[in-house]
């Protein structure tokens, strides 16, 4: 049997990202988990156009968040989580992957200590779309030789039509939410 081609009636769309956009994007959703008033952030840590493992600002497992125990202020800084880039490479550590020559799509600006971690880790490259205080982030990446790229900020909104596609089928109603995620 010969298949048909079936040519698309639309061109590709618009909003489909490059690979750089498509991890900062996913960078950005990691971030709506952190835990901490004070700053939302998320890193996606990408070797190969793999993602090894990502992060977000949050309470060590099994401790409490921010939001309901308040923030440990030391210096005028909240101690109580790890920095995204800190929880993607401790991801990365305990299920054994490799970071070597990696990628680091962060939210904003590693933050000194963050950006020293991620040239012990092997990254190679940092893209980020906003920056940080009082970071020296640069001066050791440049140090590194760790490629340092600033983009825009993507899109805040995430592009799926479900009524759209000729594939596609909606669960009936009653269906829909019943297994919603309960562990937070
Ligand atoms: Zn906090
Ligand atoms: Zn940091």
């Amino acid at each position: 049997m010969q298949p048909e081609i079936v040519k698309s009636p639309e061109p590709e769309p618009a909003y489909r990202p490059s690979w750089d956009v498509y991890f900062l994007k996913l960078a950005m959703l990691a971030s709506e988990r952190a835990t901490c008033p004070r700053m939302h952030c998320g890193c996606v840590l990408v070797n190969e156009r793999h993602v090894v493992s990502t992060g977000y600002n949050g309470s060590l497992p099994g401790s409490e968040h921010c939001y309901n125990a308040g923030c440990i202020m030391v210096d005028n800084h909240c101690v109580r989580t790890n920095h995204a880039e800190i929880n993607a490479i401790c991801q990365a550590a305990l299920h054994g992957l490799s970071l070597k020559g990696a990628s680091a799509y962060v939210t904003n600006m590693p933050c000194t200590s963050c950006a020293k971690a991620l040239i012990a880790a092997g990254v190679k490259r940092v893209i980020v779309f906003s920056d940080y205080h009082n970071s020296l982030a640069e001066r050791f990446f440049d140090e590194a030789g760790v490629k340092l790229e600033r983009l825009p900020m993507p899109e805040r909104s995430i592009h799926y039509e479900l009524h759209k596609f000729s594939s596609a089928k909606p669960f009936p109603e009653e269906k829909a939410g019943t297994e919603a995620a309960k562990e937070r």
